[in-house]
């Protein structure tokens, strides 16, 4: 969903005049989003593109203030190659992610770095839909005021630990922040549009997504399974949230909601969930049942108490997280079997106690196939609970990435001379 209808239009009739360009210019900015500095040698060798090629290209993206060149270091003989690097502060997303107990956002620059984060506990609200989307208003204001001047806003992705439905945004089913049919994308427009800040670009996409999703895709990209092509992503909360990348896609289903791992039966007749069944994997692994296994009261107490309850060396702590533990591994077990990963990530409460838990888990991940279970790495997540906010941003930056100076001309409510010569000044959906 989008603050202004008419850009999009606007930018398919500035853009459909040289698709060729437009890929060339998109191949070399993905290039250099992903990769980070190249020298122009490295380009021509990446895309396949001729020398005056990239050189028209790069400087095409320097004009638009995405990319900068400087000169390069002399290797061998021969001139040296100009390094060309993206500008991180030309563009950035606002990225969110919304869990049971935080909203979390962060100003993501080209190039993927994070330029900003700033976290919010919501203190046991997240029922409160009204006060959620206000405070991620209020953090998205915040960090874009933060932002150097000229940056453009791309976008505002939401993570939710939940069934998102797309495109729209609404989320069906989440579980562990009780919320079920929130239009939360809606609301959130809704509340930018009314609230007294200035105005964010019409062409800026809002949107949400699932906590897994965007974490598989972050790790994947940037995390602990850079460069490998099928990656099992488990997040452990007070939920389990958890996302698939199959052959270098995410896995999305018929409905986008593929991957809810936390609702797979591990214990027939077990703990009650908060989807309404009972003995789902959340229910037996997520943080209020590691809360109780290590004998604390999860209404009295966070995931965290848990967490140094191990780091100290409480027995009773430690045993209860090797108990959990072969729960962790009974669910990654059916999981490992169906989409034989060459990467399994575990993240959040799961990845910050698997050193303690990882005799038992594997004792009971034993039980998936041997020649997939061979070919599994089990890692704990490197971006840690920066995840979903680095794989959301990936999202908002699609478009910038499919069609560099269109997206940008779109956002910046200019128009080339092809155009239209409508000028869009403000939001007008
Ligand atoms: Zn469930």
């Amino acid at each position: 969903m989008r603050l202004g209808s008419g850009a999009a239009v606007l930018r398919a009739e500035a853009s459909g005049r040289d698709d060729v360009r437009r890929a060339n210019l998109a191949a070399v900015l993905r290039l250099l989003h992903f990769d980070g500095a190249s020298t122009r040698s490295d380009i021509v060798a990446a895309t396949g593109f001729n020398r005056s090629t990239v050189g028209s290209l790069t400087s095409e993206l320097e004009r638009a203030g995405l990319v900068r060149e400087r000169p390069g270091v002399v290797r061998g003989k021969g001139r040296p190659s100009n390094v060309v690097e993206p500008v991180s502060t030309s563009v950035h997303v606002l990225a969110f992610d919304v869990t049971a107990t935080e909203v979390a956002g962060a100003r993501v620059g080209l190039g993927g770095y994070i330029l900003q984060v700033r976290r919010r506990l919501h203190a046991g609200h997240p029922r409160d839909v009204g006060k959620v989307v206000a405070m991620i208003a209020t953090l998205a204001r915040e960090m874009d005021a933060r932002a150097p001047e000229g940056s453009v806003p791309l976008a505002i992705v939401v993570s939710v630990a939940g069934s998102v439905r797309q495109p729209d945004g609404l989320v069906r089913r989440a579980p562990a922040l009780g919320w079920a049919d929130v239009p939360l994308v809606a609301l959130l427009q809704a509340e930018l549009e009314s609230d007294q800040g200035p105005p964010f670009p019409g062409a800026m996409l809002i949107t949400a997504g699932n906590d897994g999703d965007f974490g598989v895709v972050a790790e994947h990209l940037r995390g602990a399974a850079r460069g490998i092509q099928d990656v099992l992503y488990v997040r452990g909360e007070r939920g389990v949230g958890g996302g698939v990348v199959v052959d270098g896609e995410l896995l999305k289903g018929v409905g986008g909601y593929a991957g809810e791992v936390g609702h797979i039966l591990v214990r027939p007749g077990g703990r009650p969930c908060a989807c309404g069944a009972k003995g789902c994997w959340e229910a037996e692994v997520g943080d209020d049942a590691i809360l109780r296994a290590v004998g604390r009261d999860p209404k009295e107490s966070e995931i965290d108490d848990a967490i140094s309850d191990v780091a100290i060396g409480r027995k009773r702590a430690i045993a209860g997280v090797h108990k959990i533990g072969s729960q962790v591994g009974l669910g990654l077990a059916s999981l490992v079997n169906i989409f034989n990963p060459g990467v399994v990530v575990l993240g959040g409460s799961l990845g910050a106690l698997y050193p303690t838990m990882e005799k038992t888990l594997h004792a009971s991940l034993a039980r998936a196939l041997g020649p997939i279970r061979e070919q599994a790495t089990l890692v704990r997540s490197e971006l840690g609970p920066d995840a979903q906010l680095v794989g959301g941003a990936e999202v908002g930056f699609v478009d910038l990435l499919d069609d560099p100076t269109g997206t940008l001309a779109a956002l910046r409510g200019e128009v080339d001379e092809q155009g239209s010569g409508v000028v869009l000044e403000s939001r007008s959906s």
